[in-house]
């Protein structure tokens, strides 16, 4: 499933910016038709000190860096954006105007949810794609390391808890590693679509809402450091640039 491929860079993306006290949601932009990396994005708000510096901003930033504001609406449509946490209402109404392709997420976001646990604003009528298009939303596949894109804002809550002056009490602390909820797949994608992204193999998952790969987290993934990673996404973006100019020069 190349889905899990990709989130799993995301997911070490997040693990890095936990290691660097920002909130654990990053995300990657995939070029669909080459499966090459574009951009990348973590949370920037404590940094920045602005609450609008969520993950998806810092990529939509290197993609306009990259081609230009007239050249990233051209491409938008081509991307899959593999983002640990369902985008909240802002970034799914940005991405929604830029009008990508599609957006595969880990956990839903319970506070600020745009693609179905608050609102769905992918499929909602008043928030216009590219050239007017009120009808085009796009498609939002949710669950994919969910437990893991959960798993790693445990780690983070815990951690911002124990920071407090005056902390609460001990049972208030205590990290749940067994524990998740129960995946309502119905609130983000219908079931013929489900079995069009995971096959019929699993129809039983949605039905049962349980979790696309089974009850395992993968700790070895959450609980490395990934601090090479930055290096890594870069030096994929800068190959994927190096192909558009050579494109662009036939
Ligand atoms: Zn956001």
């Amino acid at each position: 499933m190349q889905h899990v491929e990709h989130m799993n860079t995301a997911v070490r993306l997040a693990r890095y910016a936990l290691d660097h006290d920002e909130t654990p949601v990053a995300c990657i932009f995939v070029h669909t038709p080459t499966g090459q990396l574009m951009a990348y994005g973590m949370n920037d708000t404590n940094r920045s000190l602005t609450g609008v510096a969520h993950a998806e901003f810092m990529g939509i930033d290197q993609i306009k860096g990259m081609l230009g504001s007239r050249g990233v609406v051209d491409v938008f449509k081509d991307i899959t954006l593999y983002v640990t946490v369902e985008p909240c209402i802002m970034c799914a109404s940005a991405l929604k105007q830029l009008g990508i392709g599609k957006v595969v997420f880990g956990c839903g976001n319970e506070r600020f949810g745009g693609n179905g646990t608050v609102l769905p604003v992918n499929h909602d009528t008043c928030t216009l794609a590219p050239r007017g298009n009120a009808a085009t939303g796009y498609e939002s596949v949710p669950g994919i390391l969910r437990r893991e894109a959960i798993m790693l804002l445990r780690y983070f809550y815990v951690r911002q808890n124990q920071r407090a002056p005056k902390p609460r009490s001990k049972s208030d602390r205590v990290l749940d590693k067994n524990t998740f909820p129960p995946m309502e797949w119905s609130k983000y994608i219908d079931k013929e679509s489900f079995i069009a992204n995971f096959g019929e193999d699993y129809k039983a998952y949605y039905e049962n809402g349980a979790d696309l790969l089974g009850d395992n987290v993968d700790w070895d993934l959450i609980e490395s450091h990934h601090d090479n990673i930055i290096e890594k996404l870069d030096s994929q973006c800068e190959s994927f640039k190096l192909n558009v100019h050579k494109k662009s020069r036939v």
